[in-house]
């Protein structure tokens, strides 16, 4: 767990809350303190938009107070409160890598300090006890357009709703009678100040207080109370309570508090296909359907946790998506981005049949059992380890790997064609067995002996590689494959019920997989990938050595991208005149304004060239890729030039088919060229793979077999060995005939099949020469 669990090395960026409480600190208001709170109230479990409060203000703490940020119930609601929620809340805060130590308060521990200064607020005029109903004071109250009119009870003598209140508290009256409202001003354009009530009645236990109290406080009283309590400096909470910070100042300011805490407000995290309130939740909980609030559908933080994701990775998010000010919705694709990129570098790699369809290897003699040696990881990868992967004579491979009449474009198996086995040989499909229905049931086929470890053997250019199990040494397993809860973006909009966006295929149950037997080994909570399916995790709860259990994370794409549905943008007008060039217009162009104003965005926020910036603009769709890319941690300029140059023919294709790749695949893809791992051209061909059948870069690469080598090692002894070979070359570039030097770098590049890592070579063959 160590570094998983410990939000300590992160870097973090500043933002609008960040700068507050540094000018506050500077100022030395608070007396130069800095605590900050999280408050959630126990009425079920915490999702990913707590994540991004506790990241939030524990974060802040951590950062620039002394590192200290209250956990604090907010328990004033007796009826839906429970301690299940209260150990859940805590157990999932600290899993964040986050931790209240100490400082666990309970809003129930304050009622007694609370109740006193509801006496102090009527002891001085500033509240009364109404006798209203609900129904009434909501009438009473007016509307943004109108003030609201006094209740008869506005100017009860203080005594006498001193008497009334205490009565309440002694349990005189039963729920509903009276209320305790404060007196601010009845026409007040903000609703909230309208005389809000601060007490009820409710003779109802409570999960901590037991019997002891009839009357419970409402949030805005007890929330900013319960503050100022504890000298919260900065007590930071959602949009929503922007109308409600008048009303907390006025009650803070009110009363005889010791501290004077303030409110700020940041833009609440909305997700696209995600339901994230609390209330609906528990009814996916109570209606069965899903199998509890940690079920790994779930965007609860113990639903991500049992699916697999790892608190890093929600941090990560967390991070990426920084605090606004306005609301917005956060597409889930950067979660899911998040979510690759922390599992890919130490989830080692296996193989998993899904779909099994056998394959019987003719010239591989019955009995023979090979042991290959894989590794548990590609090159370049810093994590290492291999395990024994056994081959025989029949194999099983996902039947998707297979087409009797392959369509075009398909790489895979199909009669005649030769695939690679991933890590082991070249395969082809001699022969094809169907039962009486005509359904295909069993292949035959024969590989290569000379082809293991060999990329193209006499030049055969082998496109595809598949995944496969042998079959005499396979093991069963259970793989469950999630995908999102709902299949629409903003769920229980456009007046549907949410329920009818329930995605029905949220969990696909795949009983009798075939896997490697390494798996067989596994301890449960240990994160893995299967090649070419995706991220998985053994279940933390089911999975045995008897009883193997993998849920998928995630998948290596994503399958969710559409391409770019926004409205057309009419593109400038350029006269294109037959035979010539199509002319640059001179003066300065005039653009469609929400064209120009993507331009303008583009251009400041990423210091864009203006020709890159008004690419781009031409389409929201091209626009948001891009953003994304960068996102995804690609250097804008090298974003912007793939997007335009690449992306763009895609998106911009014919619309028929379903985007197969993201921006995190193009901008893993940039990164594999940027660390010389691929060449350009190289990177062009994974490119084409990934729009035509998707998948991840590094994979393809693998696939295609064009992984540059840039290893110093590896290079010098090839390129030692050319300069020996043509050591005529070398004496006449000593002698000055320096455009030898080309023709030697291209006897490397040939010796080593292309796959050289071009810059190293070139600077290894400089070194040589001239030495
Ligand atoms: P829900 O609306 O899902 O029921 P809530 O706001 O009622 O959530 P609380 O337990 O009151 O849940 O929340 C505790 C803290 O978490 C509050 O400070 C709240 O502002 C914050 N919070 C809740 N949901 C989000 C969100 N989606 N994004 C950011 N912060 C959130
Ligand atoms: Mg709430």
């Amino acid at each position: 767990m160590g570094s998983e669990n410990s939000a300590e090395s992160e870097v973090r960026r500043t933002d609008f809350l960040r700068e507050i409480v540094q000018a506050d600190l500077r100022k030395g208001t608070h007396g130069g303190k800095v605590l900050t709170r999280f408050p959630p109230e126990p009425n079920g479990y915490l999702h990913i938009g707590h994540a991004k409060s506790i990241c939030i203000n524990f974060g802040i703490a951590k950062e620039l107070g002394d590192g200290r940020c209250n956990l604090r119930y907010d328990d004033t609601n007796p009826a839906k409160e429970d301690t299940e929620y209260v150990e859940s809340i805590l157990n999932d805060i600290r899993w964040l890598g986050f931790d209240p130590g100490e400082n666990i308060f309970f809003a129930s521990d304050y009622f007694e300090q609370l109740y006193l200064w509801a006496e102090e607020l009527i002891e001085n005029g500033k509240a009364y006890v109404c006798s209203l109903n609900e129904q009434e004071v909501r009438e009473y109250r007016g509307t943004v357009m109108e003030p609201g009119k006094p209740s008869p009870d506005r100017n009860r003598p203080t005594a006498e709703s001193l008497d009334l209140f205490r009565r309440m508290r002694a349990g005189e009256f039963p729920d509903g009678t009276y209320t305790l409202r404060a007196k601010i001003d009845m026409s007040n354009p903000n609703m909230k100040m309208r005389d809000p009530p601060l007490y009820r009645i409710r003779h109802q236990h409570h999960h901590r207080t037991g019997d002891e109290w009839c009357i419970y406080p409402f949030y805005d009283f007890a929330h900013g109370l319960s503050d100022a309590i504890e000298g919260i400096t900065h007590s930071i909470c959602t949009l929503e309570f922007e109308n409600n910070r008048e009303l907390y100042d006025w009650l803070v300011d009110g009363v005889s508090t010791p501290c004077k805490p303030r409110q700020y407000e940041f833009a609440r995290l909305s997700l696209t296909y995600c339901l994230m309130s609390k209330r609906k939740l528990l009814k996916l909980v109570e209606e069965g359907v899903v199998s509890g609030w940690d079920d790994p559908r779930m965007p609860t933080i113990s639903g991500m946790r049992r699916r697999g994701v790892t608190a890093a990775a929600i941090r990560s998010f967390c991070d990426r998506i920084g605090v606004a000010k306005t609301n917005s919705q956060v597409d889930m694709a950067i979660l899911d981005a998040a979510i690759r990129e922390d599992l890919n570098p130490q989830s080692p790699r296996y193989m998993a049949v899904l779909n099994p369809l056998k394959v019987v290897i003719e010239n591989v003699e019955e009995g023979r059992e090979e042991l290959l040696d894989a590794p548990s990881f590609p090159s370049g990868f810093a994590a290492q380890g291999s395990r024994v992967l056994p081959f025989s004579r029949e194999i099983w491979i996902e039947r998707d790997d297979f087409m009797e009449t392959p369509t075009k474009g398909f790489r895979r198996l199909a009669p005649g064609r030769e695939v690679r086995l991933r890590h082991a040989w070249l395969l082809t499909c001699t022969d094809v067995i169907k039962n009486a229905a005509g359904e295909v049931i069993e292949l035959r086929g024969r590989i290569d002996p000379e082809s293991r470890g060999v990329a193209a053997p006499d030049g055969r250019k082998v496109r595809g590689t598949i995944h496969w199990v042998s079959a005499a040494h396979a093991v069963k397993g259970t793989i469950r494959l999630y995908d999102r809860l709902v299949s629409h973006p903003s769920p229980g909009t456009g007046g549907v019920d949410f329920h009818e966006h329930l995605n029905p295929e949220s969990l696909v149950e795949v009983k009798h997989a075939k896997l490697e037997p390494a798996l067989a080994n596994l301890e449960p909570g240990v994160h893995l990938q299967f090649e070419r399916t995706g991220f998985f995790y053994t279940d933390p709860q089911e999975h045995q050595s008897d009883n193997l259990v993998f849920n998928r994370v995630i998948a290596l794409k994503d399958s969710w991208v559409k391409r770019g549905k926004a409205p057309k943008v009419n593109p400038p007008k350029r006269v294109e005149t037959p035979n010539r060039a199509p002319q640059e217009p001179t003066g300065p162009r005039v653009y469609p304004k929400a064209v120009q104003e993507r331009i303008d965005h583009l251009s400041r926020e990423f210091e864009l060239p203006l020709q890159a910036a008004a690419g781009l603009a031409q389409s929201p769709a091209l626009t948001e890729f891009f953003e994304d890319t960068v996102a995804a941690g690609t250097r804008p300029n090298s974003a912007a030039s793939w997007v335009l140059g690449e992306v763009r023919k895609v998106i911009e294709g014919d619309g028929l088919e379903p985007l197969r790749f993201g921006p995190t695949e193009v901008a893993a893809l940039i990164s594999l060229v940027e660390a010389g791992r691929v060449s350009n051209r190289n990177a062009k061909d994974i490119f084409e793979v990934m729009a035509r059948e998707s998948g991840q870069p590094e994979q393809i690469m693998a696939d295609l077999n064009v992984e540059s080598i840039s290893d110093q090692g590896q290079l010098e002894v090839v390129i030692d060995q050319v300069l020996t070979e043509h050591s005529d070359a070398v004496a006449r570039y000593r002698a000055g005939e320096r455009k030898l030097q080309g023709f030697l770098m291209g006897q490397v590049m040939r010796a080593m099949q292309g796959k050289a890592d071009a810059r190293e070579v070139g600077r290894i063959l400089r070194d040589r020469l001239e030495s």
